[in-house]
């Protein structure tokens, strides 16, 4: 495990999943850096997130500009542009970035990205069917 007293992550990709995940971090006291290629999307959280830059993670000299390898967390938070997922998520393997969460849209994908190297994937998806069918189910009721 990393030194606890590292609190900071790489989230790439500033979607529905990445920024509901950066804000979360954020809000407990972690220093994010947010990415993504679209500057409209790094416009609306450059206030809430600690830092936050519009780069192509799918380009190494730009991933390493903004000192990804340095960091000992990183989040890839590209699901639907699968090949963008794969190649950022390969790059970061790459470079030695300790901790990777990837995110997969299909288990095939999670797949893909687990034999790349990405140490953790989340089915976001698949996680919360399983967790709706437990609430529907009553399963998680606190019977008293
Ligand atoms: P959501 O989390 O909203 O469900 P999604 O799973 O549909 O998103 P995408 O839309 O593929 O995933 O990507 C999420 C975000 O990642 C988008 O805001 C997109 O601009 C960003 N993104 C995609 N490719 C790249 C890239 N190569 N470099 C940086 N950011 C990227």
């Amino acid at each position: 495990r990393s030194r606890p007293h590292d609190k900071r992550v790489l989230v790439i990709g500033l979607g529905r999943f990445g920024s509901s995940l950066a804000l979360e971090l954020v809000a407990h006291g972690w220093e994010v850096l947010g990415m993504d290629s679209n500057p409209r999307l790094v416009q609306a959280f450059s206030e809430s997130l600690t830092h936050t830059v519009v780069a192509d993670a799918t380009d190494d000299e730009a991933l390493r500009q903004i000192g990804a390898h340095e960091f000992t967390r990183a989040v890839v938070a590209i699901g639907t542009h699968l090949e963008e997922s794969i190649l950022a998520s390969s790059l970061l393997v790459d470079m030695g970035v300790p901790h990777i969460w990837a995110k997969a849209t299909s288990r095939r994908h999670g797949r893909i990205l687990q034999q790349i190297g990405a140490h953790h994937v989340v089915l976001p998806e698949h996680d919360m069917g399983e967790r709706v069918a437990h609430l529907v189910s009553g399963r998680m009721l606190d019977y008293v």
